[in-house]
């Protein structure tokens, strides 16, 4: 059994977070500490630590993601400029959160995907 993170108290609302979409599968709220304009965090609410842990049955919230992506990506207004979807898995990739998140990235031009 995976350890629960902060995100699981995020999904349950134990914690304050600027959540802007839930449903029974996926929930969205603000980064909080913003690379970008805007920059929000969509994860399953099922605890899934990387995405090494992911299996058949959990295809249909990871679909949901994209959806949330797309929507959220609209009303924040950044849909037609464009952004940027990430997925970090472990350290090389530079995950701190051992629970699958999407960010979602954009409001200005973001550049390179690999700085360094
Ligand atoms: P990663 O490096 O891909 O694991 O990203 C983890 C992200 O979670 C970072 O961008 C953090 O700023 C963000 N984060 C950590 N704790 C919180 C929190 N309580 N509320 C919102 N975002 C958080």
């Amino acid at each position: 059994m995976a350890e629960e993170t902060i995100f699981s108290k995020i999904i349950r609302k134990e914690i304050p977070s600027d959540i802007l979409y839930q449903d029974e599968l996926v929930t969205a709220f603000r980064d909080i500490n913003p690379r970008a304009p805007s920059h929000i965090l969509i994860i399953p609410n099922k605890l899934i630590p990387t995405v090494n842990d992911v299996e058949e049955e959990d295809e249909l919230a990871l679909g949901r993601m994209f959806t949330v992506a797309r929507k959220i990506a609209k009303e924040e207004g950044i849909a037609e400029d464009g952004y940027r979807l990430i997925v970090n898995t472990n350290s090389y990739g530079g995950q701190e959160v051992y629970h699958i998140h999407m960010h979602l990235l954009g409001g200005r031009p973001l550049g390179p995907l690999l700085m360094s």
